[in-house]
C-alpha cells in the first residue's frame, strides 16, 4: 500500500512544533523592509531571490520596501528531495538581468553551512555589481554571518530541520504560513 499525504496540513504528524508564528515573521520582515529602505535611500536595488525556498520571504519583503526595487530570480540546488546536504551546489536557473553596476540584494531562505552562499556570492561577484549584501530570512546559530557577510538577517535558529513559508521537504510545506520543525516519519 502507498502511504496516501493526509489530506489536511492540520492532520500532518510531520509538522512538528511551530517555531515561528505568522506574526513573528510578518513584524520581523516589516522591520527588515523598513531597514533596507533606509539604507538604500535614493538608489533602486536588485533583489536577487534565491529560488526556491525564499520565494515567499522575497514577496512580503519586496512589499515592505518603499523603494524601486526591481527583482530578479537564481535557483541553485544543493539538497536532493532530503534533509541532508549533497555537498554540492549547482545553478540550475541563473539571472536575466544584468549586475553591472547594480545594488544587488541577494535574499536567501536560511544560511545553514554556508555553502550556497559562499557559491552565489563568488558568482554575483565576478558580474560587477556596484554592491552586494545577504538579506535572510533565517540562520543557524552555528553560522559564521560575519565571515560570510551577511547582513541582514530575519532570525537567528537552532539546528532543527525547518518547513514552512517556503521551505519545503520534497517540495511539500512550502505553503505553510509559519515556520515549524520537520518531523520525519518513524521509516524514514
Ligand atoms: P547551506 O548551503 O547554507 O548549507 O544551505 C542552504 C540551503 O539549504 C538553504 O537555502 C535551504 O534550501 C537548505 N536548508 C538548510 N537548512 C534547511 C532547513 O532546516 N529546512 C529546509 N527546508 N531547507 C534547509
Amino acid at each position: 500500500m502507498t502511504d496516501a499525504p493526509p489530506t489536511s496540513l492540520d492532520d500532518d504528524p510531520s509538522i512538528g512544533r511551530v517555531l515561528l508564528s505568522e506574526e513573528q515573521l510578518v513584524n520581523r520582515i516589516a522591520e527588515l523592509g523598513r531597514q533596507l529602505t533606509q539604507d538604500y535611500a535614493g538608489r533602486a536595488p536588485l533583489l536577487v531571490c534565491v529560488l526556491r525556498g525564499a520565494y515567499v520571504f522575497l514577496t512580503d519583503l519586496a512589499r515592505s520596501i518603499d523603494l524601486p526595487v526591481e527583482i530578479d530570480f537564481i535557483a541553485v540546488s544543493s539538497y536532493g528531495a532530503t534533509t541532508r546536504t549533497s555537498g554540492v551546489v549547482r545553478l540550475v536557473k541563473d539571472l536575466e538581468v544584468d549586475l553591472t553596476d547594480r545594488d544587488v540584494i541577494l535574499v536567501e531562505d536560511i544560511v545553514d553551512t554556508g555553502l550556497t552562499l559562499r557559491y552565489l556570492r563568488r558568482s554575483l561577484e565576478a558580474r560587477g555589481p556596484a554592491s552586494l549584501e545577504v538579506c535572510a530570512l533565517l540562520a543557524r546559530e552555528s553560522a559564521d554571518l560575519e565571515g560570510l557577510g551577511v547582513r541582514y538577517v530575519g532570525f537567528t535558529i537552532p539546528g532543527d530541520f525547518v518547513i514552512g513559508y517556503g521551505l519545503d521537504v520534497g517540495e511539500r510545506y512550502r505553503n505553510l504560513r509559519y515556520l515549524a520543525v520537520y518531523e520525519p516519519p518513524d521509516d524514514a
